[in-house]
């Protein structure tokens, strides 16, 4: 379908990034609900083509670990981009369980890596195209049970990253070698590899690994001089879980994995031929929890005013 950005209706917001905001939009005509990014950014004609020739790609080309992309419109330099909608982000479902002082399972941190991982490795085999933003932010999930990467290549275009991490503050996930590398070619399908491995301690330590440093290059420079960050043992995961995670944050992007090695891990293979655990179930859980959270804190507000 052809959307047109003038028969959208906003709903509700869903998000806020440091570039934009993300709401719930209904498309008048059809009846369809888009989740639209809108990105204020004052991007050049011929970012502008680049970035249409490649969504466009998404267009056609897509899996099931990819967010449903339904198409990306101009409007005076603003780009909205019309995707499906989710029910939570991984960051925001993570936090969830930190405030409940509980740990994310194994097999949920595995399905999430699983799907994860098949998703670039398809954009990377069929599109030729690698993420370059990997983040819990930009993990969705929904309470079916699926896991979905969105923002596909979109942050190449917008600003150099490097500038956009210390500018924005957003906290390092980009591996040593692109913060060591000054050409934006220098790097390869590992780099997605890393922000994995550190959205992966992410959530399973409840902790970004480098967010106790202040400054935003400070934090780089630990990511090139310190070791990998780990998990604790206490946490109780696996020897897999651990070895898996040491894996995509080897320092050296020369010897660190690729798609196929890793898909071949037994940490993947385990979490592929689980099928007792529910995902849809687990994320329902957490999320119904939430709402009747949020229920009880508005009803003691009321009573206390
Ligand atoms: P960032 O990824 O840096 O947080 P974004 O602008 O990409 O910033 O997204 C802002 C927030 O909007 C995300 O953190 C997420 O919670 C929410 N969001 C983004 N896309 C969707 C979607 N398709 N469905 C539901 N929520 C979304
Ligand atoms: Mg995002």
């Amino acid at each position: 379908i052809e959307v047109d950005a003038r028969e959208l209706e906003r709903k509700r917001e869903l998000g806020r990034g440091a570039y934009g905001v993300v709401e719930e939009m209904i498309h008048r005509p059809t009846g369809m609900i888009f989740a639209v990014k809108r990105i204020h950014s004052s991007i050049n004609d011929e970012s502008q083509k680049l970035m249409s020739t490649e969504l466009k790609a998404m267009k056609s080309g897509s899996c099931e670990q990819m967010v449903r992309f339904f198409g990306a419109m101009f409007r005076e330099g603003d780009v909205w981009i019309c995707m499906e909608v989710m029910d939570v982000s991984l960051d925001k479902f993570y936090r969830m369980n930190v405030d409940h002082h509980r740990r994310l399972p194994e097999p949920f941190i595995a399905k999430v890596a699983l799907a994860v991982i098949d998703g670039l490795n398809f954009m990377k085999e069929q599109m030729g195209l690698m993420h370059r933003d990997v983040k819990p932010s930009n993990i969705l999930l929904n309470k079916q049970g699926a896991v979905k990467i969105c923002d596909f290549g979109i942050s190449g275009h917008l600003t150099n990253s490097i500038a956009k991490t210390i500018n924005a503050g957003c906290k390092p996930y980009m591996p040593p070698e692109r913060i060591e590398g000054e050409l934006k070619d220098a790097y390869g399908v590992q780099a997605d590899v890393w922000s994995l491995g550190i959205t992966l301690v992410e959530i399973s330590t409840g902790t970004h690994p480098y967010d106790r440093w202040k400054t935003p290059f400070e934090q780089l420079k630990q990511v090139v001089r310190e070791p990998s960050p780990q998990v604790d043992r206490r946490f109780g995961y696996s020897d897999e879980f651990h070895d898996f995670i040491a894996q995509c944050l080897i320092k050296n992007s020369n010897n660190r994995p690729k798609y196929a090695q890793l898909l071949e891990h037994p940490f993947l293979v385990k979490a592929k031929n689980n099928t007792s655990f529910d995902m849809g179930e687990f994320i329902t859980s957490v999320l119904r929890e939430e709402i009747k959270e949020e229920k009880f804190l508005q009803n003691l507000n009321m009573n206390g005013e």
